[in-house]
């Protein structure tokens, strides 16, 4: 079906995707965690992995994307110790906490919908599946590597590894030395070794957020709800599992461990990693203290900041760099940003004005636009590659400029090729990029209105010799980065 190659974290190495049961695709993406606003760095993961969902539409495939919620704690630790976040902000704020839960999944919304991220297709929550996690971890305890201790319930890694199992087949790291590092922590004393971590806690009698199992009332560990909320939804093997860098150990290496020992087999065929936003030079973090959210971007509200920056603006930043780099947001990038994605958005409009006017086929010119139409696909098969379809996509805009500014028409290429040229870049930029015109889905009939009567003002004044009023009209719109085109059909105004 496709020519898609992926690089897979697992194997450390690009390999072709092969989905197992074609045309279905199986993907899924652990998804936030409800106890504060996303920020920036969050929305960069989530934006990455709706380009993979949308590429694989795009390629026919018939993609069932879960990305879950996770509202049933997710300790502060990743060993499954420490503070619930869910609660302690439920105590901060003064409300319940699934009216933590219910606020910060509504944010999150607004946030996706904001950066045209498309929704999943099942977006199920850990609360909504404490009966299956309850299950899993008494197929564990069943199948020995779990144990009960006090009330809650561990998995134990040596007992998986003595199977001949391999934890540490995802992230490379060697058990013996992390038994060293862990030694330290609070709440070993349950454990077997402290490399285990827990499947279920037993909940003190304050902890607000709690269910009854075989073992205490308590709660699920972290780990285990991804590895129940993708075997339910897309079976024991399913294609895509994706995620942040920073999950890939011990998130992932532990929902691995999990599906393994509970179900006998590697859950997943591609782990997708993707890298992250940087914020001078450092990881973007709540921890860290320097995450900016996706709000602040648009209302300019930040001390990074020059201006506003558009929510499409952002996600083309995010584009130009391939999901595996890191990034760093600088307010030229975001700059450059800004012009790039008008020149793409400025071509695609002259694309619809454009009429096709055929008087000589130039072969060369013919296969000029076919090639870069056809290496749209080549560069997106290979791993997703947004930063090089960019590059192409800035190639044809510049080629699209050149017909519009002679003429509106096209006359020295075939009708298929500008079929071609028509279908290939809207379905790219729009459909693939999940880039939007902001002008054109704004109130643009508005824009057109009082753009209208600026540009009749400015003729009326120019036709009076009123210099002081087209001056001033110049460049107020300079100023708002609008610019008026004279032409022989009258005059055009355009952004950017
Ligand atoms: P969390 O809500 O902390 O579980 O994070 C949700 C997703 O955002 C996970 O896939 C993380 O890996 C990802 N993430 C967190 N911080 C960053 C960052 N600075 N850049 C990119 N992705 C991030
Ligand atoms: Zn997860």
């Amino acid at each position: 079906m496709s020519d898609l190659h992926i690089y897979n974290s697992l194997s450390r190495q690009k390999e072709k995707f092969e989905a197992i049961n074609p045309p279905y695709v199986g993907l899924y993406c652990c998804g936030p965690t409800v106890y504060s606003d996303v920020h920036l760095g969050n929305t960069r993961t989530f934006i990455s992995f709706d380009l993979v969902y949308r590429y694989l539409k795009h390629l026919g495939y018939n993609v069932r994307y879960v990305r879950n919620i996770t509202d049933a704690g997710h300790l502060t630790n990743d060993q499954g110790e420490g503070k619930n976040r869910m609660e302690d902000q439920a105590k901060l704020e003064k409300l319940e906490p699934m009216e933590i839960v219910q606020k910060y999944t509504v944010g999150f919304h607004e946030v996706c919908r904001l950066f045209n991220l498309l929704p999943p297709t099942i977006e199920p929550t850990a609360t909504g599946h404490i009966v299956e996690q309850i299950e899993m971890t008494q197929k564990l305890i069943d199948n020995g590597v779990a144990y009960e201790s006090n009330g809650s319930v561990y998995f134990d890694v040596k007992a998986y590894n003595d199977k001949g199992n391999n934890y540490g087949i995802l992230s490379g790291r060697n058990i013996d030395e992390l038994i060293a590092g862990y030694r330290d922590l609070d709440g070993q004393e349950e454990k077997r070794n402290s490399v285990d971590f827990a499947l279920w806690k037993k909940a003190s009698p304050e902890h607000i957020m709690q269910w009854s199992s075989p073992w205490s009332s308590g709660f699920p560990g972290w780990h285990l709800e991804c590895s129940v909320m993708s075997t339910k939804y897309l079976g024991k093997q399913f294609d895509i599992h994706a995620g942040g860098m920073d999950l890939k150990f011990p998130h992932h290496e532990c929902e691995i461990a999990q599906n393994v020992g509970a179900c006998g087999n590697t859950p997943v065929r591609y782990w997708m990693h993707t890298n992250m936003l940087n914020f001078n030079g450092q990881k973007m973090s709540k921890s860290l203290g320097n995450s900016i959210l996706p709000m602040e971007f648009v209302t300019g509200n930040h001390p990074l900041l020059d201006k506003p920056y558009s929510a499409m603006t952002v996600r083309f930043l995010f584009m130009q760099s391939h999901y595996s780099s890191e990034l760093d947001i600088t307010i030229k990038g975001l700059q450059d940003a800004e012009k790039g994605l008008r020149k793409l958005m400025n071509a695609a409009k002259y694309l619809s004005e454009i009429k096709f006017d055929s008087i000589t086929v130039e072969e060369k010119q013919d296969k000029i636009i076919s090639d870069l139409c056809a290496e749209c696909k080549v560069v997106m098969d290979d791993d997703f590659n947004a930063p090089k379809l960019i590059a192409v996509l800035h190639e044809l805009a510049t080629l699209i400029n050149i017909y519009y500014n002679d003429g509106k028409k096209i006359n020295n290429i075939s009708d298929s090729t500008f079929n071609l040229l028509q279908t290939t870049y809207n379905a790219y930029l729009f459909d693939v990029l999940g880039l939007q015109d902001e002008v054109a889905t704004g109130n643009n009939d508005a824009l057109d209105k009082v753009m209208q009567l600026v540009i009749d003002i400015r003729k009326q004044s120019r036709e009076n010799k009123d210099w002081t009023t087209s001056d001033k009209i110049r460049d107020a719109l300079k100023e708002a980065n609008i610019n008026i085109k004279d032409g022989k059909d009258g005059t055009t105004y355009e952004i950017g």
